[in-house]
């Protein structure tokens, strides 16, 4: 699932791509991937509208458009963006063979250009998609996603505040102080794996970099979140930004089906310590890294240098 450095990623690329580009339509394929307003306000609307920025909220990526408006797209489990040159075209006769299998795989793309000189479009994982948003020059920004669980939505940029309302603080900005963190913390009493998924507490954390954080931090999952010290909360705020900062850097993490732009799968699974690492020897300590589910997600940790409930916090849970 992308979690905030995925959907970093992204925005960069195509805030580099696609800013200043004009929406001429969007074909849907799929029509609940349009989560707001109804299909036809959304094809009415982002007609014309030129692109004036992208940016992120939490795991939320942002296009806006002129005329006030902007696009919020959450990829949920498996959503993607692919950036399609001029010259390609859409077959979308499956929808009339096969209703149950264009239902799955959606259309299917052609190269008018010749084979071979299509460039980085060669590499592109085109099925599954959900959405084009076509621009004027020619341009296909592809949606696809597999699980259909992506949603994207169509706001005026008035109601922005109450699209995120709710929303935790944002790790890689000032907005993340290590005051606020230790006072969300104090206040909840579930253990720290769990509070750090709350997008309440901080935005864009997901099961991937909550698992790297404690690592960083040689937190262990299960410990109660009121239960931390000072500085493994310092140490902790520290490792979020850290182990965020470090997955940009290298594209995002790639486990399943998270893509950038070009359909080239991020480098950070490369770097990971404990994510998916089990069995593994422990990068710091040596100890075999072990995973547990905890709130029904699975959890992995070091049980070597990831301390465990402390004897005090114990005692008070067992008084509990
Ligand atoms: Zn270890």
């Amino acid at each position: 699932m992308p979690e905030l450095p995925e959907v970093e990623y992204t925005a960069r690329q195509l805030r580099v791509a696609v800013v200043g580009a004009t929406l001429q339509e969007a074909q849907v394929f799929w029509e609940r991937t349009i989560g707001h307003p109804t299909l036809p306000d959304f094809q009415a609307e982002i007609a014309g509208r030129r692109i004036e920025g992208v940016r992120r909220r939490g795991k939320f990526l942002l296009l806006d458009l002129s005329g006030d408006l902007f696009l919020s797209i959450h990829r949920r489990m498996t959503g993607n963006f692919l950036l399609l040159p001029s010259g390609w075209r859409i077959d979308t006769s499956l929808r009339e063979q096969d209703l149950a299998a264009w239902n799955t795989k959606g259309p299917t793309f052609y190269s008018d250009v010749a084979a071979g000189s299509t460039g980085d479009s060669s590499n592109v994982e085109l099925r599954y998609c959900r959405v084009s948003l076509h621009f004027t020059d020619g341009r296909c920004l592809l949606f696809t996603d597999p699980r259909k669980f992506g949603r994207i939505e169509l706001w005026s940029k008035d109601r922005e505040d109450e699209a995120f309302h709710g929303l935790g603080p944002e790790p890689l900005s000032d907005a993340f102080t290590l005051s606020g963190f230790m006072a969300a913390l104090a206040s909840k009493r579930s253990v720290i794996k769990q509070v750090l998924l709350d997008q309440t507490v901080v935005a864009g954390v997901g099961n991937i970099y909550a698992d790297e954080a404690l690592f960083y931090a040689q937190i262990h999952p299960q410990r109660p979140a009121n239960g931390l010290t000072q500085d493994e909360v310092r140490l902790l705020h520290e490792g979020i930004v850290s182990v965020l900062t470090s997955s940009i850097e290298h594209g995002g993490t790639s486990f399943n089906d998270y893509r950038d732009l070009w359909g080239e799968a991020g480098d950070n699974f490369n770097h990971v310590h404990v994510y998916h690492q089990e069995g593994k020897p422990c990068s710091r300590c040596g100890t075999l890294i072990e995973r547990m589910v905890i709130a029904q997600r699975s959890a992995h940790f070091c049980p070597g240098c990831q301390k465990g409930l402390l004897h005090a916090e114990s005692l008070a849970m067992n008084a509990e």
